[in-house]
């Protein structure tokens, strides 16, 4: 029988690529309620401070590809706080091109971080969670993994993939108390929607039902609903934050 999902008092939490757009947010959403949070990104600090102080907030620099920058950063976290008991798996990349112009270099680096490297962070997480009976992970998928994106043949791979990997690990992991599951947003006011041409990012934003892209903060409230106690009994889900776009696939 394993022990309830409840904790009382600050969770730890980890939210990858954490410095800016929707893993900021989540971070911010996550130090509202008291938590204690840790970001990593390749650069380090983040876009604005959070001010929460070192025994709340910690930024680290990690690049998700590479295994051993990982693994020392869940080192500084545990040595820290303890274990990771929320994982925000975030960190991702587009390097767009149509398919027949298409590297296998701008493939595998968008699959290495958008997809291996969630796989990685999420198995270092899930190690020290199956030992608590509790956890949560979250990984940021994309409508883009079901609706496809002329030009994003790689992208749209990687969010589809982590689909399949969310529910296998949900099923995995489901007796010992911990839920995973994906939040797939859909047009988000970021650096990411800044790269897309003026032509795209309008084509985009008329077939919003909403009418409107979303800013980083609505995808962060669906994310800290899905980390919450209330969110116990929904695992293996996929939850699109996307005003409509792709409503009903
Ligand atoms: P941003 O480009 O604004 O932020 C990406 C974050 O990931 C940054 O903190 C970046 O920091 C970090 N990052 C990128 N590569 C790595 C790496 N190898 N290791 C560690 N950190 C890394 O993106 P968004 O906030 O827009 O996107 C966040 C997530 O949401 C992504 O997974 C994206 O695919 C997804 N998404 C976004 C949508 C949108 O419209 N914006 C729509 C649907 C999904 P640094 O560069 O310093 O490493």
């Amino acid at each position: 029988m394993s022990r309830p999902v409840e904790t009382e008092g600050p969770r730890v939490v980890l939210v990858t690529g954490g410095s800016r757009g929707i893993g900021l947010a989540c971070a911010e959403w996550f130090l509202a309620q008291g938590d204690r949070v840790a970001i990593t990104s390749r650069t380090g600090a983040p876009e604005r401070d959070p001010g929460e102080g070192p025994d709340r907030f910690l930024s680290l620099t990690c690049d998700m590809t590479d295994a051993d920058q990982v693994d020392s950063a869940f080192g500084a976290i545990e040595e820290a706080w303890g274990p990771v008991e929320v994982l925000v798996a975030n960190a991702g990349i587009t390097r767009d091109g149509l398919v027949l112009r298409m590297s296998e270099d701008a493939w595998s680096e968008v699959i290495d971080t958008n997809l291996t490297a969630v796989f990685r962070v999420s198995k270092r997480a899930l190690t020290k969670m199956l030992r608590l009976h509790r956890g949560r992970v979250i990984m940021i998928s994309s409508i883009g993994a079901f609706i496809g994106s002329a030009g994003q043949a790689n992208y749209a791979a990687s969010k589809a993939g982590l689909v399949g990997m969310a529910r296998s690990m949900a099923r995995e992991v489901a007796s010992r108390g911990i839920t995973v599951n994906v939040v797939a947003p859909g047009l988000v006011e970021t650096n990411m929607l800044a790269g897309l041409d003026d032509a795209r990012r309008a084509e985009y934003a008329s077939q919003v039902p909403l009418g409107r892209v979303a800013k980083p903060e609505e995808i962060a409230e669906v994310v800290g609903f899905v980390a919450s106690d209330g969110a116990g009994y929904v695992t293996g889900a996929v939850l699109p934050v996307d005003g409509g776009l792709a409503m009903g696939l």
